[in-house]
């Protein structure tokens, strides 16, 4: 245990801990020993008993950290703090403990980021089992083996829109396949912080991005869109998941999305706000784009003529190009200001370096729906676009925000063609109505 002198009273308090650990109290701040030996202030946001170790655990959001390391300690390790005791925090936020730390996708063993409102007891273990096909989420390992013998499903329900090599992009509709799009909602919020919860998804179509082998299709990330976006939205929610970050698929994504607006003949914008890590692939994917097309082009162009070839909103536009610090404002209004050389000089710099992946138009098999043609389309775009910290890695592929409203239940299993069955002992499976957790 690691120890912070501050005083005659504080050892008392330090003391009182060790001998009974009940001065550790829920919404108390302690210092708390990291996982590298850092000392870093924390607040106690649940307890729990740990039958295999034999001790009590604390769930510990650390003060000026990201939502993400949240994790429960053991009670060796905190200790009291008085300083931070004035920090601002989001009180609803605080009180969402995050209890499944790690799931089992396919063959992937992930640790999990944040809190996502499973249902009943499913949302209170350590561990869930989540079959990679269906998306089926299970408590046992052996319910979990049985149901890959018995699992028919090998690639995302709904329509394959595009295949290029390896990678496959399927549209769900929840209209359709109403649980198989809460499963995904329900696995995206473990790796997402701000957003509400989806049990109502209907209004939404998700893109479903998978790696296809001999075995089947195995998603790697998606992104959700609104089917009717009055604000011009052409994604509400977009995440890789994280075993496959770094690999370039979430401007991949974003990258798609852009190509139906194309199609839609429509402006769109990620819904917002975004992530510090969504903001990044957003700007990267923005950036490398206009550039590509300021480079090819002679003569004059406006904002307006860059969002019609684009379909990037005009606000997302001006933040890009006045973060490349190629916009200057004359009498009120912007104007493009490069030269070839500059433009030249942009791409040659490691920050604007060309996507990975790129989308082969000629595979997409898509058509818009007649009602999102005429609600969609925009040209005005958003009025402001946040601008966060810049940072050094732009093919962090990490990226979502959005939300879903919460209503309805939420059913666990196969999609509603599928039998839903219950197994033995251990019934995972449920059709009970739930409301947001
Ligand atoms: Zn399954």
């Amino acid at each position: 245990m690691a120890h912070k002198e501050v005083g005659t009273k504080r050892k008392l308090e330090k003391e009182d801990m060790v001998s009974q650990c009940t001065s550790i109290v829920i919404g108390g701040h302690y210092l708390v020993k990291r996982k590298n030996n850092e000392l870093a202030s924390a607040e106690i946001i649940q307890e729990r008993y740990n039958d295999s170790k034999k001790t009590l655990e604390y769930y510990v959001h650390y003060v000026c950290l990201n939502r993400r390391l949240d994790e429960w300690v053991s009670n060796e390790g905190q200790d009291s703090d008085s300083s931070v005791d004035d920090v601002e925090k989001e009180h609803e936020e605080l009180t969402k403990v995050k209890y499944i730390e790690s799931i089992q996708l396919g063959m992937y063993e992930i640790d999990t980021w944040y809190h996502s409102p499973y249902p009943e007891e499913y949302g209170k273990q350590t561990k869930l089992f989540i079959c990679e096909y269906c998306l089926k989420y299970m408590k046992l390992e052996k319910t979990y083996r049985f149901h890959l013998g018995e699992c028919t499903r090998r690639h995302p329900p709904g329509k394959e829109i595009y295949r290029k090599g390896t990678l496959s992009i399927y549209e769900t509709d929840p209209a359709d396949h109403r649980i198989y799009c809460q499963n995904l909602c329900l696995l995206a919020k473990l790796f997402i912080d701000h957003k509400t919860i989806f049990y109502d998804v209907e209004p939404f179509l998700f893109y479903i991005l998978c790696e296809v082998d001999k075995h089947g299709s195995h998603v790697v990330g998606y992104f959700s869109k609104e089917k009717v976006s009055p604000d011009g939205h052409n994604v509400a929610c977009i995440l890789t998941l994280p075993p496959f970050q770094m690999k370039g698929y979430g401007k991949l994504l974003i990258a798609f999305s852009y190509e139906l607006s194309k199609l839609e003949g429509a402006v769109g914008s990620p819904e917002k706000p975004l992530s510090d890590l969504g903001l990044l692939s957003y700007r990267s994917y923005w950036s490398w784009t206009l550039l590509d097309i300021l480079r090819e082009l002679h003569g004059a162009v406006t904002i307006r003529q860059l969002s019609q070839l684009t379909s990037i909103a005009k606000a997302d536009i001006i933040s890009t190009l006045d973060s490349m610090n190629l916009i200057k404002y004359w009498l009120g209004q912007e104007v493009i200001c490069v030269t070839p050389s500059i433009v030249h000089e942009r791409i040659l710099s490691a920050q604007y370096k060309r996507p990975r992946l790129t989308v082969d138009k000629s595979e997409i098999l898509w058509h818009p729906r007649p009602r999102v043609m005429c609600q969609n389309q925009y040209q005005n775009g958003h009025t402001s676009q946040s601008m966060e910290g810049e940072e050094d890695d732009d093919d962090d592929d990490e990226m979502h925000e959005g939300h879903q409203e919460t209503s309805g239940g939420a059913d666990n299993g196969d999609d509603e063609e599928d039998t839903q069955n219950s197994h033995g002992e251990d019934s995972e499976y449920h059709d009970k109505e739930h409301s947001n957790c």
